[in-house]
């Protein structure tokens, strides 16, 4: 029997991951990603999937990104009927995830018919909210640690990869007629020291890895988050401002409450009102409560007054207009809304009113990319376009780095470095070129690997009458 494998994304880019692993007798998709970013790139989740859908057997999710799982609807109404194994948390996340992507693309789509494109020209939604949950029925939760036969031939194991709540490490054990293989697919791996999450595991065997290297260019400076939070916190009370965080819902928002509850414990920052104040961050944040095995936080959320994500300061606003009420507040307060990079949803409302305030703070917490309104803002440039008028930036403006849920390229190769023997081959995936060629040659150099830095679409070979 051999064992082939297909890349038909998460090569050479950061986005798009989709994995296709092909026996004599069974076809398995690891990850089933939507592409992000460059339009170059955007433009793939238009074609045809490169191969039949309905002749995929199953697919397994190493977890809930949009860019590991944003294809699912697409790939289910292009004929994909079989099961999608993924640990229980992602389970519930991929729900949030794939129902808000839906959203967004039936509103940019609205949009973009309303701009008046040609009128047989209808602009179409890549997937609605509709087809997201045709989805959600053919998902398969399980749990780490634990063998689940998946085919006659294959098992699989889920590991914690410490990226997101529930991301996994895939472990997959393929049985052919003379030998048994492991294949290991390492997702995209989280930090060893996360405040809220735990470390990734340690695998200490492959024949073949799969491992991530988005950051295989690049060390974090180790940031003390705590003092540069609280200090522009403190500053920014000290002034009678108002601090605004816009942030993502998943995983950015739990950790900034986690470091601002901290910072209000120890009487760093003063015990002022902390608004949440976007739906999803809030439905995301309640997964963390009921998924306390999946973190580390889990005996604080029971001690009174230890909870991060509930105490007297903590304030979850849901409704439409208690997140417009919160324009009249002067000062004594932070705020927390999406989207993290500006691009949309009720921050603008918030940047609207704060951006023109001098006493105010605009704080952001993640890369803003080339082209966002965040990215504008932190250039330093004068005003920022929202709902179509040029605001003035008056507001004082920070950026706190150091939050990212990514492994650096020095974690990467600790996490090598826990393998017992080294791996036949070790692929490089989910990088830029330049981030998977870095970590390649570190691999091959000081530890002589035999890496592989595949291209999209390259398909190889992996064993040949196992
Ligand atoms: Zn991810």
């Amino acid at each position: 029997m051999d064992v082939k494998v297909k890349f038909m994304g998460g090569a050479g880019t950061v986005t798009g991951s989709r994995f296709l692993l092909e026996t004599d007798r069974f076809r398995l998709l690891i990850d089933c990603g939507l592409f992000q970013g460059l339009k170059e790139l955007r433009l793939r989740n238009w074609e045809s999937f490169p191969t039949d859908p309905a002749k995929i057997d199953a697919i397994v999710l190493t977890h809930a990104h949009i860019d590991h799982s944003g294809y699912l609807p697409k790939l289910v109404k292009e004929g994909f009927s079989g099961p999608i194994y993924l640990t229980e948390a992602s389970l519930e996340l991929v729900k949030i995830l794939l129902l808000d992507a839906g959203k967004l693309q039936e509103e940019e789509a609205k949009f973009a018919a309303q701009k008046g494109y040609s009128k047989h020209q209808k602009p179409l939604p890549q997937f609605t909210q509709e087809d997201a949950e045709r989805v959600f029925p053919m998902l398969k939760a399980i749990s780490f640690e634990q063998e689940v036969t998946i085919a006659d031939h294959i098992q699989l194991t889920a590991y914690n990869a410490g990226h997101i709540l529930g991301a996994a490490i895939i472990k997959l054990k393929v049985t052919g007629e003379n030998q048994e293989k492991k294949l290991v697919f390492s997702g995209d791996l989280g930090r060893y020291r996360d405040p809220i999450l735990n470390p990734p595991a340690d695998i200490p065997f492959a024949d073949v890895l799969f491992l991530e290297s988005t950051y295989g260019d690049r060390v974090n400076e180790s940031i003390d988050i705590d003092k540069r939070l609280g200090r522009v916190i403190r500053e920014t009370y000290q002034r009678g401002g108002v601090s605004l965080i816009p942030s993502f819902a998943v995983g950015r928002t739990q950790m900034l409450l986690f470091y601002l509850h901290r910072l209000q414990e120890k009487g760093l920052i003063p015990a002022i009102p902390i608004y949440v104040d976007s739906p999803m961050a809030i439905n995301v944040t309640e997964l963390y409560k009921k998924f306390v095995h999946y973190h580390h936080l889990g005996p604080s959320l029971e001690e009174k007054g230890a909870n991060p994500f509930l105490h007297p300061n903590l304030h979850y606003y849901r409704e439409q207009e208690a997140s417009m009420s919160l324009n009249h507040i002067k000062g004594d307060a932070i705020i927390i809304s999406a989207s993290g990079m500006a691009t949309g949803g009720r921050i603008l409302h918030h940047l609207y009113h704060r951006l023109p305030n001098e006493n105010d703070s605009v704080l952001f917490v993640g890369y803003q990319p080339e082209g966002t309104r965040g990215r504008k803002i932190l250039d330093g440039e004068d005003t920022c376009r929202i709902y179509g008028i040029d605001v003035p930036v008056k507001a004082s403006i920070h950026f706190i780095d150091g939050l990212s849920a990514h492994a650096d390229q020095a974690e990467l190769v600790t996490w090598c470095e826990n393998f017992i023997s080294k791996p036949k081959y070790t692929f490089l995936v989910h990088g830029e070129k330049k981030a998977s060629e870095k970590l390649a040659g570190i691999l091959k150099d000081t530890y002589a690997w035999n890496t592989i830095c595949p291209g999209y679409m390259e398909s190889f070979e992996l064993f040949s009458g196992i």
